[in-house]
């Protein structure tokens, strides 16, 4: 089943995927332990960042080689595709799906660049996600966000073809300073016009009612990134201030453990 077909069934059945990013070998290792003894199938995602960090080969490896130790169900995402470039370097290197994220441009010019998307995709039928209105991103205010418009919505879809449309319905990337508040009547109303599977951005933080009224209405996967990192390097920290020890090998899964519990309960939300 590709991804495509599993998001449609997910959000047929008012279920959801949770689509994690990782980091490192530490953090891939954390989410695909939860997935393993949950025994629930998830989403890995990379980004831009997380890709020149790692390198594309090894990152892809890496993650392939876990999912097969592990015997999981899992999909490789693009996360936040910035570039015509990176997606096609992710599609030949072996990605189920690919996200382009050209929301700050113009309605038009989102089109252009996400038709385009579809079409280099289409042979490897991997998965296109695409946004539109605005998820203000780490750090950014989020005054700047703009909703989803659903008039917006089925104009965009009919027109590029994308499999899977990130929508903005008030949650933002990183954490929130105040309790945040999802239109579920609006996320309703983007579902009817636009009769595609809809992804939820800035999942770290959404209080678990939330998420489960959004999954209801239509979100099938949930984007989960700074609730992780933060995870991980605050249990590493604590860790290296409390010990002498110089083997990595005995720190680091003191964070492969905390990520994994993290998950964990993400996925629980959704049981
Ligand atoms: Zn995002």
């Amino acid at each position: 089943m590709n991804l495509t077909q599993k998001l449609t069934q997910l959000q047929e059945n008012g279920s959801a995927i949770w689509a994690a990013n990782f980091y490192n070998l530490e953090t891939l290792k954390g989410i695909l332990q939860a997935s393993a003894e949950m025994d629930q199938p998830l989403i890995l995602q990379l980004t831009r960042g997380s890709i020149e960090y790692m390198g594309l080969k090894p990152a892809v490896a890496m993650a392939r080689a876990m999912i097969e130790d592990y015997d999981l169900r899992a999909w490789l995402h693009l996360d936040h595709g910035d570039s015509i470039d990176l997606v096609e370097r992710c599609l030949g290197a072996g990605f189920d799906s690919v996200m382009i994220d050209a929301s700050e441009q113009p309605l038009a010019e989102n089109i252009k660049i996400c038709r385009k998307v579809v079409e280099l995709a289409a042979p490897f039928s991997a998965n296109v996600e695409a946004e539109l209105g605005y998820v203000a991103k780490l750090g950014q205010s989020t005054e700047k966000v703009g909703f989803t418009k659903p008039d917006d919505a089925q104009f965009f879809v009919a027109e590029t073809g994308v499999n899977a449309l990130a929508v903005a319905i008030g949650s933002a990337h990183g954490f929130y300073k105040e309790e945040p508040r999802l239109d579920i009547a609006l996320l309703k109303k983007i579902r009817e016009a636009a009769k595609i599977p809809l992804v939820l951005h800035g999942g770290s933080g959404i209080p678990s009612v939330q998420v489960r009224a959004a999954v209801k209405a239509g979100i099938c996967k949930i984007n989960v990134a700074t609730e992780t990192k933060k995870t991980f390097m605050r249990n590493v920290k604590n860790e290296v201030l409390v010990q002498e020890e110089i083997d990595l090998r005995k720190i680091f899964p003191v964070g492969i453990g905390a990520v994994k519990k993290l998950i964990g309960n993400k996925i629980k939300i959704l049981m």
